[in-house]
C-alpha cells in the first residue's frame, strides 16, 4: 500500500496540481489581496468569494520543525522531517510539509528552504529541501 493521497477539491485543486508546472499555487483574494492557506473559496478577511490561485516563488524559511521516528503507517520511511515554512513572498502563509535532506541534523529554525514536488497519480505533493 502506498502513502495515502490528498483529496482534490475545488478549493485545493490548484495547490495539489500546480507542481505539474513546477509552481506552488496559493489562493489569494482579488479584493483585498489576503493570502489564504489552507485553500478556501472565500476570503476569511473580507468574506469575498473572488479568490484565485497565484504563483508563489516556493522559497521560504523554516518557522518550526519536528523529526519523526515513528512510522505511523508501515509505508512511511523513518526518520522523516515535517516543517512549517513561512513563504518569502506570501505574507502570513505558513505551509506544513515534509522536508527531505541527506542530513536531518542540518535542519534548523530560520534555515532557507525551497519547494519541490513529488508526482503521484494526478497530484503533485509539495515538499521542501534546504535551500
Ligand atoms: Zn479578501
Amino acid at each position: 500500500m502506498a502513502l495515502p493521497l490528498p483529496a482534490i477539491t475545488p478549493e485545493s485543486a490548484a495547490f495539489w496540481t500546480g507542481g505539474a508546472h513546477g509552481v506552488l499555487q496559493i489562493m489569494a483574494c482579488t479584493m483585498c489581496d489576503h493570502r489564504i492557506h489552507p485553500p478556501q473559496l472565500m476570503c476569511p478577511q473580507c468574506l469575498s468569494r473572488n479568490v484565485r490561485p497565484v504563483a508563489a516563488s516556493g522559497m521560504g524559511t523554516i518557522y518550526s520543525y519536528t523529526i519523526n521516528h515513528q512510522a505511523w503507517i508501515p509505508e512511511l520511511p523513518v526518520p522523516y522531517a515535517l516543517v512549517i515554512v513561512d513563504l518569502d513572498d506570501q505574507p502570513g502563509v505558513r505551509i506544513t510539509a515534509m522536508l527531505e535532506a541527506d542530513d536531518l541534523g542540518a535542519i534548523a529554525v530560520g534555515a532557507p528552504v525551497v519547494v519541490d514536488f513529488h508526482e503521484r497519480e494526478d497530484v503533485h505533493i509539495p515538499y521542501f529541501r534546504l535551500g
